[in-house]
């Protein structure tokens, strides 16, 4: 059985997992990486990231991932796809199970990362690095000088638009009711900020623009008499919240009321051997240096958890 045990697996190859999976493939553990549905996490959904230090022009999100990728392998990581179907912390080594694979590992990194909600719209996914995005401080600069909407009534809806007047001559702020989720602070300064402009009990059907390859406008409804109206705006942010990937963690792990991974000490979470890097437990953050930086505290704890348990 102990040949076949690996030492860490990894699960997710976002920012944090791979940066997990370079310090522990230099520690010699060959970590195993496990890509999911959205491989590379939301990095390589992004395009130029400004803020990663080390690349003073930026670097394209997905040339960053794969940069990444590289590095670990270089120094021995694998990776591979596979989606966890279950798994089973009661016994060691863990189990993982991929279906069609069951591996066992003394350590388990989750690095699962958080997907951002989106509409669902058809135009919406077409447009998605064309003027739909839901990262402002990603993409908020491609668009200087421009109107732009952004959509929701949390936090983060508040906070993509204050963050987007830096960049935009208009901000429009289109939210599905009257109510807002937002706390009452956030909820004032967009209000009282003299660029944002809010679009109540207004839905949006469409994006426009597909055939120009950006974003042009939207097609939004009244929610209350649903009429229809057209609406010119050169991008759309979202702010409707995002799910962490960690429902199949649920009940083994401790979640908080939306789902993150409660960790203690920044990435150890209940069950020995299972640490917890990146957005799936940082409802904070959520940038990529951020992401990295858990990703390399899980790593540097698996070592030691490996060299107090044994190999
Ligand atoms: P949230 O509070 O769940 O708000 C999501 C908003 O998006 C809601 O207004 C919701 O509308 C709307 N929405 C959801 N799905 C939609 C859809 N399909 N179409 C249109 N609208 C949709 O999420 P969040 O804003 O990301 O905040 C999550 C948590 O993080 C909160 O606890 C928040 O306080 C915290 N947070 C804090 C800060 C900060 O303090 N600076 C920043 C960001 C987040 P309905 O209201 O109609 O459901």
């Amino acid at each position: 059985m102990s040949a076949n045990v690996r030492d860490t697996v990894i699960l997710g190859s976002g920012c944090a997992g791979l940066t997990a999976a370079i310090y522990a493939a230099r520690a010699n553990l060959k970590p195993l990486v496990l890509e999911g549905h959205e491989p590379g996490g939301q990095l390589s959904i992004t395009t130029l990231v400004e803020n990663f230090p080390g690349w003073p022009e930026g670097i394209q999100g997905p040339e960053l991932i794969e940069r990444m990728k590289q590095q670990a392998t270089r120094f021995g990581a694998e990776i591979q796809l596979g989606h966890l179907q279950s798994v089973d912390f009661s016994k060691r080594p863990l189990t993982l199970n991929l279906g069609k694979e069951i591996i066992h590992t003394r350590t388990l990194i989750i690095a699962s990362g958080a997907s951002a909600r989106w509409l669902g719209l058809p135009s919406e996914q077409a447009l998605i690095g064309h003027g739909v995005s839901s990262c402002a401080t990603c993409d908020g600069f491609f668009f200087s000088g421009k109107e732009i909407a952004v959509i929701g009534g949390g936090d983060s809806a508040m906070e993509e638009a204050l963050f987007l007047t830096r960049f935009a001559t208009k901000v429009t702020l289109i939210h599905r009711r009257e109510q807002f989720r937002s706390s009452r602070i956030m909820l004032d300064r967009a209000m009282g900020h003299d660029k944002i402009k809010f679009l109540t009990n207004t839905a949006v059907e469409e994006v426009l623009g597909v055939e120009q390859k950006e974003v042009t406008g939207l097609r939004l409804r009244n929610t209350l008499n649903h009429t229809e109206s057209t609406f010119p705006v050169s991008a759309m942010f979202l702010g409707i919240g995002h799910d962490p990937n960690a429902r199949m963690f649920r009940g083994l792990i401790d979640l908080d009321d939306d789902g993150y991974i409660r960790t203690t000490d920044q990435v150890f979470t209940k069950v020995p051997g299972v640490f917890a890097c990146g957005d799936v437990q940082d409802r904070r953050y959520r940038q990529a240096i951020s992401a990295a930086g858990s990703g390399c505290m899980a790593a540097l704890e698996v070592e030691k958890y490996l060299e107090e348990h044994g190999r």
